[in-house]
């Protein structure tokens, strides 16, 4: 129901653009103003110093993770063939002739978290981090170890046996519950977890099969997420892991930008005044993005510029931050579905938290219509060779978008950052799909297929 308080003109704006249900970008126009905030790069490290007190015991519980020496990461590489395919579209949707026309300048890279392991989605960051945080405080509190120990001593009967008496709860549209599900399963404890609507049966199934218990609602990821978070308020043997307001989740997701910062070390490729970075990640309620954002701005300061792509129906964050989440308002109130192909986004109502954060950080968001993303989709399997599922494949408009539109020119111009396009780098973050089922992602290759 449209809520009942007269709005501002520009926000009248922003409200008829975004029923239009069409790809769009919006600058932030509280960019780089000044904000104070109480997160700080010690709470980085902090988090990136528990990962690896963790790692010796997640390498015994994961051997998949052996390889990798217990940390779970992704790889970042570089993508010719589809920045080839992006110029191509961009030089197509130019609203205005730019001098970028032809292509988009500088090298794309793919930040191919759709691979992680455990979880296989960009989830396996913030939800196994705060599984692992309630682990930690549990088996310190009990005296079954001090932070100097050996933590492959909680996968021993008295830990186990302590975790058993817990059950870790959270609501989602699906990877989240994914990722604290199986976490949880492989340490001992119990695990519920509030599927929303759109959760695939396949990632329920998965959950199932390791002995969670998954309650299926028949409304949206906020109701899922309420459900939950009643639910587990009534026990106090419950943990609730609140995708809307968790700092830990945020938390977990922002050690990506120190292991993205090595990763552009190992591979010689500048950040700087003269080498921007654009980083383009899929936001559903803004947590993973928001985390990853938070951690390259903390690292990169100006030289990073971030931006959010959400699906046409579901710009929550979008709508959050330009309205200053004033009228805690949701897609629903300016007359669109939250109905998108793209479950990880599909979240009707952002974080407020996250989105407070983000105000003076992130450059803007864009959204990205349910066919380019599946265009995309099918794109980035046959110049690249990567599978990801719908949700992955939304941050590809965003290097299009910024080259194309009459609002990207103006903030490369803005931001003075035209002169140098030419030695910038893009990184599109590929969020999930490493689980999805065969005949699955067949169905989605099928219908990017009919589109290119
Ligand atoms: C959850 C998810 C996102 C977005 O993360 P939020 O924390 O909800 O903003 C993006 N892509 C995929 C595949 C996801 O599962």
């Amino acid at each position: 129901m449209p809520k009942a308080k007269p709005l501002a003109p520009d926000q009248q704006a922003i409200h008829a653009t975004l029923a239009l249900d069409q790809p769009w970008l919006w600058l932030n126009p509280n960019y780089a103003a000044p904000q104070t905030c109480d997160i700080t790069r010690h709470d980085i490290d902090d988090a990136a110093a528990r990962l690896q007190r963790f790692a010796p015991l997640l390498a015994q519980l994961f051997p998949e993770l052996g390889a990798s020496s217990g940390l779970i990461e992704s790889q970042l590489v570089s993508a010719e063939a589809m920045h080839a395919l992006l110029s191509a579209e961009a030089s197509q949707n130019a609203e205005i002739p730019t001098e970028f026309s032809q292509a988009i300048p500088g090298k794309l890279w793919i930040k191919t978290d759709h691979q992680l392991p455990v979880a296989g989605s960009v989830k396996a960051r913030g939800g196994i981090y705060e599984v692992l945080c309630v682990a930690e405080r549990l088996a310190l509190d009990a005296g079954l170890m001090t932070e100097a120990d050996n933590y492959r001593v909680l996968s021993g009967d008295p830990a186990r046996q302590l975790f058993s008496q817990y059950t870790l709860s959270v609501g989602s549209t699906g990877n989240l519950g994914l990722s604290i599900g199986l976490m949880s399963a492989a340490l001992g404890f119990k695990a519920c977890v509030h599927m929303s609507v759109e959760a695939k049966q396949w990632k329920k199934q998965r959950l199932r099969d390791q002995g969670v218990r998954v309650v299926e609602h028949v409304r949206d990821y906020s109701s899922a997420v309420a459900a939950g978070r009643e639910a587990a308020e009534q026990d106090p043997f419950a943990h609730f892991v609140d995708d809307e307001n968790s700092k830990t989740l945020f938390l977990g997701y922002s050690v990506a930008a120190l292991r993205l910062q090595k990763q552009l070390n190992e591979q010689s490729v500048p950040v700087d005044r003269e080498h921007p970075l654009f980083v383009y990640i899929p936001c559903g309620v803004g947590g993973a993005p928001g985390g990853i954002t938070f951690g390259l701005k903390q690292i990169f300061g100006e030289h990073v510029h971030c931006f959010f792509a959400e699906p046409t129906q579901a710009p929550c964050m979008l709508l959050g931050m330009a309205n200053d989440f004033n009228d805690d308002l949701t897609v629903y109130d300016v007359g669109l579905s939250n109905a998108t192909e793209a479950d990880g986004l599909a979240v009707g109502q952002a974080s407020e938290l996250v989105g407070g954060l983000m105000r003076p950080i992130l450059s803007g968001i864009f959204t990205v219509s349910e066919n380019q993303m599946f265009r995309h989709l099918y794109q980035l399997d046959n110049s690249e060779g990567l599978q990801v599922e719908p949700s992955a494949a939304a941050g590809f408009s965003g290097p299009v978008q910024l080259v194309s539109s009459e609002a990207g020119q103006r903030y490369l111009l803005e931001q003075g950052l035209q002169s140098i396009m030419h030695k910038a780098n893009h990184i599109v973050w590929t969020t999930g799909g490493r689980f999805v089922p065969p005949e699955q992602y067949k169905k989605y290759w099928e219908r990017g297929e009919s589109l290119a």
